[in-house]
């Protein structure tokens, strides 16, 4: 805290994990002689740097860009680019950290890593992103490789934008499929990424459910945003027979009654990239509430996906949803509970599923895609659906297990750290101190 007092997003994911360690540390002391946690919260390397680009009026603009190489203790450095106007050191250092903890969890051979900038993609162009994009691979392919730093996308960071940032890659290095995932299917993608965190989301809130006998079916749902993680947890929800009443994105929130109409939704934000006001024109049904006091966690719900952003469900907003009836909270972004709010989820034995756990499946099929790329293959998307299943089962039972084993039956915030935290520790061990 003395070292980092303006970083609170990056205190408040530290924190959360120290909480959950102590127990583990009395089983194994040679971790506390190794000092192994202080090193583990000092990223490897932060990279900060100038971003110059043009705009379509001819005004030179700067930005600043930011790769934090986290842990390399078990793999190459992986983890997603973030552009939004939010982004400061505090954002990719908590993101980073938490990366190191949800890789070590998919059972991949993948470190932990983040990045981004503050460039804010909203109103620009087209010609205009990829100006901002081919500036920001010119500094930052100096620092990243196949088996060095793997990026992908994250927030603000799509299809569009990894394909102008690797068109670039490729431009100053040749072609090396492995540098990027989350690449379009014609330049080495893999099937079932665009889909994998949101399908991996909702994967491991079926096991939550069935742990007390549950299932999607007839269940009601909300899921907020309405990019990436969002639309495909929406999609697989309203498969499995739940119905999705309302998404939101930074301007307000829908409800539709009769369940979000998702090819409406996709055509408004994967095509049109507009506001999701538009979603009323075509269904008058359906209403719009602009963001103010009233969130979407005001409808009652069986179930919460925050798929938006950070610290966006508050402790109010735990408290309207345990009084309207909520089963289970499962998180498809990373941190999107403050911690008061997961505290009280907790206390009223509310079904938690973490960012750092349910939103793994993302990354998890980000190496699945290097896999691809490194022996030149391509599966089909069932193929990669059912082992994004696999993981996402094994990433619940591992926490389950974890939680179990240390004494919180049930907590998998608690689990999901102290797992990703002993496969980090035992690699860290091994390799020495460095
Ligand atoms: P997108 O950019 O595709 O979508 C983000 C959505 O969240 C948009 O609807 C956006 O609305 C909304 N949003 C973003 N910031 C805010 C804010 N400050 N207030 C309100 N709404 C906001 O991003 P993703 O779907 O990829 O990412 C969503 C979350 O999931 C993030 O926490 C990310 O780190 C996490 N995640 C993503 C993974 C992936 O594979 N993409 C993997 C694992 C985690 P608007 O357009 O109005 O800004």
């Amino acid at each position: 805290e003395q070292q980092n007092p303006h970083e609170t997003e990056f205190l408040q994911a530290v924190r959360e994990v120290f909480e959950s360690l102590t127990p583990v540390f009395d089983k194994y002391p040679q971790y506390v002689k190794e000092n192994l946690l202080a090193r583990l919260i000092e990223p490897e390397r932060i990279i900060s740097f100038r971003v110059p680009w043009v705009d379509d009026k001819g005004k030179v603009q700067v930005n600043r860009g930011y790769r934090v190489q986290y842990s390399s203790a078990i793999g190459p450095y992986k983890g997603g680019l973030r552009f939004h106007p939010s982004v400061n050191q505090s954002i990719v250092k908590f993101l980073g950290f938490e990366q190191i903890f949800k890789n070590a969890l998919t059972g991949q051979p993948i470190g932990g890593g983040k990045g981004g900038s503050n460039f804010d993609p909203k109103g620009k162009s087209d010609f205009e992103i990829m100006r901002f994009c081919q500036s920001f691979m010119t500094e930052l392919q100096k620092h990243i490789g196949a088996d060095i730093d793997v990026p992908a996308g994250d927030i603000g960071v799509g299809g569009r934008e990894i394909g102008y940032l690797y068109g670039q890659y490729k431009r100053l290095n040749g072609s090396v499929s492995g540098i990027l995932t989350g690449k379009g299917l014609t330049y080495g993608g893999s099937l079932t990424r665009t889909e994998a965190t949101g399908y991996g989301a909702v994967y491991f809130g079926q096991e939550m459910l069935k742990s007390i006998g549950e299932t999607y079916q007839d269940k009601t749902a909300l899921v907020s945003g309405s990019g990436n993680v969002a639309i495909y947890a929406i999609e697989k929800l309203t498969q499995l027979g739940a119905t999705v009443v309302a998404a939101s994105d930074s301007s307000g929130f829908i409800y539709d009654a009769e369940g979000i109409h998702l090819e409406t939704l996709k055509q408004i934000k994967e095509v049109d990239h507009e506001r999701i006001s538009k979603y009323v024109e075509q269904h008058p049904n359906a209403t719009f509430t602009e963001a103010g006091d009233k969130t979407i966690w005001s409808i009652k719900t069986d179930l919460a996906f925050p798929c938006a952003t950070q610290n966006e469900l508050t402790a109010e907003d735990a408290k309207t949803l345990i009084a309207n009836g909520v089963i289970a909270v499962v998180e498809g972004a990373n941190m999107p509970s403050t911690k008061v709010a997961t505290e009280i989820f907790q206390a009223h034995k509310i079904l938690f599923g973490p960012g750092k756990a349910a939103n793994a499946g993302g990354v998890a099929v980000s190496a699945l895609e290097m896999a691809q790329n490194s022996s030149r293959v391509s599966w089909t998307f069932d193929e990669v659906d059912q082992k994004l299943h696999a993981i996402m089962e094994g990433i619940y039972s591992q926490a389950i297990s974890a939680a179990d084993e240390f004494g919180k039956p049930g907590d998998l915030v608690f689990g999901a750290n102290i797992a990703g935290f002993l496969k980090v520790a035992a690699a860290m061990s091994a390799q020495g101190i460095v």
